[in-house]
Parts: C-alpha cells; sequence; structure tokens
C-alpha cells in the first residue's frame, strides 16, 4: 500500500481543512445547540468541491480520488460530525450510488446538482421493522401500466426533510426476496411523499435533519427506476460501501478531534502542582488515542484504495467503520474524562464528540453487522 500523500491528495485536504477551521469551527456548537443545519454551508461546501466526492468533471465532479475524499471527511469530521453526515449521504449513498447505478439520462439530471449543493438528497433504506435486517422491509411498489405506485414508511432518513431528490428502497416482488427489492429515484415534491422531523430529542448530530417519510399511493413513471427492476439490494449495499468509508473517516476526524483537544487541555490544567499531562496515566490515554487515530485512518486509507482500484472493498470498508467507530467511541470518553467537570459540559468540544460518535456506531450497519459481515469473510461464509 503507497502511503505517500499525493499533490492532489494535500490540495483536497488543504480546502477541507481550511472550510473547517474557518467556516465550520466558529459555527458548529451553535448548530448543535439550535439543532439547525444552515443552508448555506451546502453551497459553500458545493463550492469548494467538497460535495463532488469522485465524480468526474462532466458530471460536475473535480476528478477528485476515493483517498482525497476520505482526507475531506476527516477535516470535516474533526470539527461537525453532522456536517460530515450530511457530506456522507449527499455524496457516499446518493451522488456515488447514483453514478454507478444511473442511465445517461439520470446521472445528467442529478449528478452536476449534487455535486454544486443545488440540489440535496437522501437515502431511504430503514424503516421501523427493518433496520439491520433490510430484507423486512414493508415498503411495496406496485406496478401499473405506466410506472409504479409506491406505499411503505422510512424513519431514521438524514436530510429528509432538507432533500429534493430520495433514493427510496422497496420491494416490487416480495416472493423473491433480496432479489424482489428495486431503487426509485423520486423527487420530493411527488404526490403522495410526506415527511416530517423524527419524534424525540436526539443524543448526538443534534444539528442533522432525520425524517420519518410516508409514499401513500405515490405514483412514479418507469423511468424513476434506478438501474433494473430486481437490482434493489445490490444497488442499496453497493451504496453502503461509499457511505462506510465516509462513516469510517467521520470516526477518524473524531479520534483527532478527541485527541487535539485532550492534548491542548492537559498541557494547561495544573494539579497537585502539576501539568495533568505530565502525569503517566493521562500520557497513556492520549498514546492509546494516538495509535487509534493512526490504525483507524491506515484501515480506512485501504478501504479507499481498493475502492479507487476497482475492486471489491466490503471487508476493509467493514474492518475500517468497525474500528474507527469503536476506538472513537473510547478515544471521546476518554476525552470527557480527562477534560474533567469541563468535559461534562459544551463549553469544550468533546462533549460533542462522545454524543455524536455513538450515532456513527449505529447508522449504515450496526458494529454488530460489520462483526457479521467480517467475520462471515473469514470463515469463508457467503
Ligand atoms: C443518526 C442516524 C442517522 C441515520 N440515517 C439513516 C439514513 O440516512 N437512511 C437510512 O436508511 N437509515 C438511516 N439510519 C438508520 C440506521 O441505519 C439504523 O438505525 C441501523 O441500521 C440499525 O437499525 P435499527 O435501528 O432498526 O436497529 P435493529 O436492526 O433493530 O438492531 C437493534 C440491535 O440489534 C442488533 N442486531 C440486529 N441484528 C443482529 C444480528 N444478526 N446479530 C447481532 N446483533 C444484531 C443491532 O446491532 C442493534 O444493536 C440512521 C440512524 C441514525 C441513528
Amino acid at each position: 500500500m503507497d502511503l505517500k500523500l499525493t499533490e492532489l491528495n494535500l490540495e483536497v485536504q488543504r480546502i477541507a481543512n481550511e472550510f473547517s477551521q474557518k467556516t465550520l469551527k466558529p459555527l458548529a456548537r451553535e448548530m448543535d445547540r439550535k439543532k439547525n443545519f444552515p443552508r448555506e454551508l451546502v453551497s459553500e461546501m458545493g463550492k469548494l468541491g467538497l460535495l463532488s466526492g469522485v465524480l468526474p468533471k462532466r458530471y460536475g465532479g473535480k476528478d477528485f480520488d476515493y483517498v482525497s475524499t476520505a482526507l475531506a471527511y476527516e477535516e470535516v469530521g474533526t470539527v461537525c460530525s453532522s456536517t460530515r453526515g450530511f457530506m456522507t449521504v449527499q455524496i457516499g449513498l446518493v451522488a456515488m450510488c447514483i453514478s454507478d447505478w444511473a442511465n445517461e439520462e439520470q446521472k445528467q439530471k442529478y449528478l452536476p446538482k449534487l455535486a454544486s449543493g443545488e440540489q440535496i438528497g437522501c437515502y431511504c433504506l430503514t424503516e421501523p421493522e427493518a433496520g439491520s435486517d433490510v430484507a423486512g422491509m414493508k415498503s411495496f411498489a406496485k406496478k401499473t401500466e405506466n410506472g409504479f405506485v409506491l406505499n411503505g414508511t422510512k424513519h431514521w432518513i438524514t436530510n429528509g426533510n432538507l432533500a429534493d431528490i430520495a433514493l427510496i428502497f422497496t420491494y416490487t416482488d416480495k416472493e423473491a426476496k433480496h432479489k424482489g427489492m428495486t431503487a426509485f429515484l423520486v423527487e420530493t415534491n411527488s404526490k403522495g411523499f410526506n415527511r416530517k422531523k423524527m419524534e424525540g430529542e436526539e443524543l448526538g448530530h443534534r444539528a442533522s435533519d432525520h425524517a420519518f417519510i410516508e409514499f401513500k399511493n405515490m405514483e412514479v413513471p418507469e423511468s424513476c427506476v434506478l438501474g433494473k427492476v430486481g437490482d434493489g439490494f445490490k444497488i442499496a449495499m453497493g451504496a453502503l460501501e461509499h457511505g462506510r468509508i465516509g462513516v469510517a473517516s467521520g470516526a477518524v476526524g473524531i479520534l483527532r478531534g478527541c485527541l487535539e483537544a485532550s492534548r491542548d487541555f492537559v498541557r494547561n490544567r495544573k494539579q497537585f502542582n502539576s501539568r495533568i499531562g505530565d502525569f503517566q496515566m493521562i500520557q497513556a490515554n492520549l498514546a492509546e488515542m494516538k495509535v487509534s487515530y493512526e490504525a483507524a485512518r491506515l484501515l480506512t486509507f485501504s478501504a479507499a484504495l481498493k475502492k479507487q482500484a476497482g475492486e471489491n472493498s466490503s471487508l476493509e470498508t467493514s474492518m475500517a467503520k468497525y474500528f474507527a467507530t469503536e476506538s472513537a467511541m473510547k478515544a471521546a470518553s476518554d476525552a470527557v474524562l480527562i477534560h474533567g467537570g469541563r468535559g461534562y459540559s459544551d463549553e469544550f468540544p468533546v462533549e460533542r464528540f462522545y454524543r455524536d460518535i455513538k450515532g456513527l456506531q449505529i447508522y449504515e450497519g450496526t458494529s454488530h453487522i460489520q462483526r457479521i459481515i467480517i467475520g462471515r469473510k473469514v470463515v469463508g461464509k457467503p
């Protein structure tokens, strides 16, 4: 594995770092407190190319590669997981999925607007009765003469209330199980597409938008099908492979955020006539964070390089997501402890990192599910 960052990698990292430190950092705590995701951020990220993923220029992209995209997620994740989560859905779950599966007309119609931030996308897979077990979904699209009629509900849909387009997964043939699912690319102003905010106060990602969506006799033309009828499961899993690199990189960002905040804190805070950073127990915590950060980053780059080479990266992506989110969970817990009482309020960002990281362990396949994927690959079970 060649780990030397290229000129392109360094340039994308620089752009993302400048955006994160200068624009996002001063806003992140207020966004979390007000539970608000400013629309202007989307346009700004679009202008900077931070929503382009690996899209080529002919579809409004910047010809970035997977490592550059991972670096952009890391920089943003260091400051605000709600914004990094927005990016991962917009790029990984929606734009890259359209890029992999859509026909030319759909690509021309949607990709440039997603890359520029003119349009927002959401990915509608999870249902109240179907989370980890996607096959448990109840949503159904009935074939009609001109297209399909969709009925069903989805929940926890990130960007769902903001989105202009929705990638929706339903059964079209329940008997065929995984081979009976179909993906639809639908405009959210379609009649029968109803949405509202998720009920309840959320632990983290408080600036993110999460929606409950209902399709009620929603008529869509045949041209809304993404890929082919029956390809839905493959398409949903392919999108998650893109998205999980984004989540792993976001967790790497949280690891770095915890490490940097804790380092700065322990250099200044004095107890027992000494900087707390001079105590070996505190140094041990920081050493663990540093090793976890470097290891999680290498696993994430390894997944990104595999994807860049056009190879199946489901094992590497799951390993990166699993390790990065689990170690960031531990780092965030330690970072709050290291800050003592101050870590318990949002005076310091570690409090928000501690709440946000739990979401990364859950969405796009929980840590249990990642271990199932990895374990099956190890023993050779399909
Ligand atoms: C902040 C946030 C954003 C999200 N954004 C989106 C989005 O944009 N689009 C979308 O479609 N969904 C989204 N989700 C939903 C998310 O993907 C699901 O919550 C997740 O897949 C888990 O499903 P579930 O909540 O139904 O839990 P369940 O599947 O019911 O799982 C409950 C528990 O059982 C465990 N479990 C389940 N099956 C097994 C098994 N076979 N072996 C061992 N343990 C198992 C799980 O790991 C978990 O611990 C989001 C969720 C959150 C919290």
